[in-house]
């Protein structure tokens, strides 16, 4: 089985860029690309960066219990998929959700094991400064979510372990050393080298 886990942080603190970035380095990796009734913005793709449905589709999907969690965030719902997320762990594969604070709770209550990583910005004023950066939300939205960065941020306590993302390769390091620690851990090397283990002590 491979080790779920979420990554959550206030839009505009890097979670996305730290993901991606985090996913071309390391194997054996992926992330879930959740359903969202938020319209896209521009440069994001149908399938690769979210599935985009509509507020009927994602409510279609809800009654057929297709989400291992969903929240409404920014006025949008997103979900992930169990079905995609229960599959790829079977394979052995890691996953990362990149879901808000409420996602992360319901997750960790259905799946207990789950580790839960929190990220945070180095100011308020480079949080403002990375979502006017990046260009792709308006002046109205990006107000919205600088007021609603506090809420979200306040539930960092409720997270396994806190990267701030300052300077983005430190905070890149510090994810790839919480997912290494992670697959060093006694049960998950007992399985992985089983067969040595064996002859060692033979
Ligand atoms: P996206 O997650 O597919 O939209 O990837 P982008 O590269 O476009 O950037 C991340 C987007 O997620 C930003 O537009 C953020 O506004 C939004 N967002 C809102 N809250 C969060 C959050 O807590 N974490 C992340 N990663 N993104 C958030
Ligand atoms: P999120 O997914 O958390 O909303 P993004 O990954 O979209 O955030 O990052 C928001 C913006 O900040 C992007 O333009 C990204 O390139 C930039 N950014 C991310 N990390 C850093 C960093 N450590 N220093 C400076 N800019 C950063
Ligand atoms: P954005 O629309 O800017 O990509 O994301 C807005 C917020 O929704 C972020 O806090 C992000 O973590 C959260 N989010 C994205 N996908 C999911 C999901 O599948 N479930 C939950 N609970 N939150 C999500």
């Amino acid at each position: 089985m491979g080790t779920l886990y979420t990554i959550s942080a206030p839009s505009g603190a890097g979670k996305t860029s730290l993901v991606a970035a985090l996913l071309k380095e390391m194997n054996g990796i992926q992330v879930s690309v959740s359903h969202t009734t938020r319209a896209s913005r521009p440069g994001e793709v149908d399938g690769v960066n979210y599935h985009f449905v509509s507020t009927e589709q994602f409510q279609q999907m809800l009654a057929q219990s297709a989400f291992l969690e969903h929240a409404q965030v920014f006025d949008n719902f997103y979900g992930t998929s169990q079905q995609w997320v229960e599959s790829t762990l079977s394979k052995g594969i890691d996953v990362i959700l990149e879901i808000d604070w409420q996602g992360a709770e319901q997750v960790r209550k259905l799946m207990p094991d789950t580790v839960s990583i929190f990220i945070l910005p180095p100011s308020r004023q480079a949080l403002r400064e990375r979502l006017t950066q990046r260009g792709q939300d308006d002046e109205t939205i990006i107000a919205r979510r600088m007021a609603d960065a506090v809420a979200e941020m306040t539930h960092f306590v409720e997270g396994d372990y806190l990267v701030i993302n300052d300077d983005f390769n430190t905070a890149l390091n510090e994810l790839k050393q919480i997912i290494a620690c992670q697959r060093l851990q006694l049960s998950r090397q007992q399985i992985r080298h089983q067969s040595l283990l064996a002859e060692l002590l033979q």
